[in-house]
């Protein structure tokens, strides 16, 4: 499934501009920056799928991906859909943008019922940051199923990387929504990404 070709088939602004309910989708999310484009493309092992842009914040949407071949139509609906969310976090950002983010983000978390589980990237050398927090909060409100996910490994040393993953699995045991299990990868270096696609394979069984 991860090794197909994708296609990008929408980038949605608001609910009303939803594919049609169907497939088991998996959404990614994340601070701007935290590596989520880079993230997607190495999952998929397509180059260039998701946008890495350096442009914080430029989009407001949901971008929707499907196996190449399928338009996403009720006609014609792929198996699995990935979900690149909006990302947060970024500086300076005028307080319309982040209420539009939080509307658009709690509706579709709030409405989607094919919504498997969501993944939150978090920097392996920043770890949780208030912004994150007030996202899983968001998750657990919403009672959407997540899964923590350390990007950028290779940027730290194995010891730290690996006590981090400890601490962050700790400030999450108590939160109603989250998988407790947190996952490190690299996109660079390719690490940790089998471990990924096994986990989102679990969840759109469920
Ligand atoms: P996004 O804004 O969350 O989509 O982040 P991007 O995927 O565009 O990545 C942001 C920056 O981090 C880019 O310069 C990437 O090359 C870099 N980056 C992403 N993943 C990794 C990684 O695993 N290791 C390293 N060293 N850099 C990464």
């Amino acid at each position: 499934l991860f090794l197909r070709p994708w296609q990008f088939i929408k980038g949605v602004p608001s609910m009303e501009f939803l594919p049609p309910e169907g497939p088991a989708e998996i959404a990614f999310a994340g601070r701007s920056n935290v590596g989520k484009s880079s993230l997607i493309n190495a999952l998929l092992a397509q180059k260039g799928l998701a946008r890495t842009s350096n442009t914080p914040g430029r989009t407001q949407e949901l971008n929707y991906f499907v196996p190449a071949g399928h338009s996403g139509e009720m006609s014609d609906l792929p198996e699995m859909a990935v979900v690149d969310m909006p990302g947060y976090g970024f500086a300076q950002a005028p307080k319309e943008v982040v209420d539009r983010w939080t509307e658009l983000v709690f509706d579709y978390l709030r409405g989607r019922v094919t919504l498997k589980r969501v993944y939150v990237l978090i920097d392996a050398r920043h770890g949780l940051k208030k912004n994150d927090t007030e996202v899983l909060d968001l998750l657990d409100k919403a009672a959407v199923s997540y899964q923590i996910v350390l990007t950028k490994a290779d940027k730290i040393k194995p010891p730290a990387a690996e006590k981090l993953r400890h601490q962050t699995l700790q400030a999450i045991s108590k939160r109603a929504a989250a998988f407790p299990d947190v996952l490190l990868t690299s996109s660079e270096k390719g690490h940790g990404l089998d471990a990924v696609r096994a986990a989102v394979l679990t969840a759109i069984e469920r």
